[in-house]
């Protein structure tokens, strides 16, 4: 990643590929006490004439200055400056497409649990990064295994921020339903409900009904929030409710969430067939939608796009 040409905005400037670097001593390197987000760009008009949108950019910015609050950051920028720096990083770039890694972290001015004075640094990169999972997991849909790692309680990490530190929790998850042969992992929260995948929001579809758990252990997604006003918007009902595993293993359909994974079903979970073992009618119809939406192709939402 490290080695490549193109700009990436660093502490208010636009600074060369290669040269936006830190020092091993970078506090937050070693407490992981930062804050990021994860934003996509689509081409809304067509290759030779592109026209490029940043979907929820002022949604993922507040978020991201809210996860600086609560873990007690201040990020020397404004949100203005900081959709600004989306801006930037495309045109510089020269991207029709882009995924967006802004990150808020703590410079190597002092180390220490106890360190003072630490600066605020601030960066957003952009690169273009296809489908997550790729594009056979979009149509097909993934195998998910329950993880043996719990989300994260309320009360011990800030679940409603988007904290670089939460993440270990997530690769350990991640790491483990790879390693055992399944795409991507469930994980339940401290009481056991269902709460979230390593990087995404869950839904189930029963009986023509969407549920969703209520946004306690998992992150308040904003990819989340797109779903549920989509199906509204299709005439689906949604229920925010507590789930349980076995809920999602007799769901007609089920499919994760997230500006990574965007809308990626889910065909299997702990061996068990979730409805006909495919992606399924509901789920196709709001990612048809939803891919519509990010495109530009629904007027109804145009207000979610920042044109570049
Ligand atoms: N949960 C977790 C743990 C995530 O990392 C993400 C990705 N940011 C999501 C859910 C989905 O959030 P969003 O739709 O805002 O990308």
């Amino acid at each position: 990643m490290a080695d490549r040409d193109g700009f990436i905005w660093f502490d208010g400037k636009l600074v060369p590929w290669r040269d936006a670097q830190v020092h091993v001593l970078t506090h937050t390197l070693h407490y992981g006490m930062g804050v990021f987000e994860g934003v996509r760009a689509y081409n809304t008009g067509t290759d030779e004439a592109p026209k490029t949108a940043i979907f929820k950019l002022k949604e993922h910015t507040r978020r991201l200055f809210e996860s600086a609050h609560i873990m007690g950051m201040k990020i020397p920028f404004t949100q203005d400056e900081i959709n600004a720096a989306h801006i930037s990083v495309v045109r510089e770039n020269k991207l029709k497409s882009a995924y967006f890694r802004p990150l808020a972290f703590y410079g190597s001015e002092a180390m220490g649990l106890r360190a003072t004075g630490l600066t605020v640094r601030v960066s957003v990169a952009a690169w273009e990064w296809p489908a997550y999972m790729g594009q056979e997991a979009l149509e097909r849909g993934i195998v998910v295994r329950t993880s043996s790692f719990t989300r994260h309680h309320v009360n011990i990490t800030m679940t409603r921020a988007k904290a670089t530190g939460s993440y270990s929790n997530s690769m350990l998850a991640l790491q483990e339903a790879l390693s055992a042969g399944a795409d991507e992992a469930l994980l339940l929260d401290p009481e056991g409900y269902v709460a979230e995948g390593s990087g995404e929001n869950i839904f189930i579809v029963r009986d023509g009904v969407l549920y969703t758990p209520e946004v306690t252990s998992c992150l308040n997604g904003i990819t989340r929030a797109t779903l549920i006003t989509l199906a509204h918007d299709l005439g689906f009902e949604v229920i925010e409710k507590r789930l349980t595993r076995d809920e999602v293993y007799i769901a007609d359909e089920a499919f994760f969430t997230g500006t990574a994974a965007e809308v990626t079903p889910i065909r299997e979970v702990d061996g068990r067939q979730i409805g006909a073992g495919t992606r399924g009618p509901i789920t196709a119809q709001l990612q048809q939608l939803y891919f519509d939406t990010v495109a530009g192709k629904n007027p109804k939402h145009q207000d979610w796009l920042t044109y570049v």
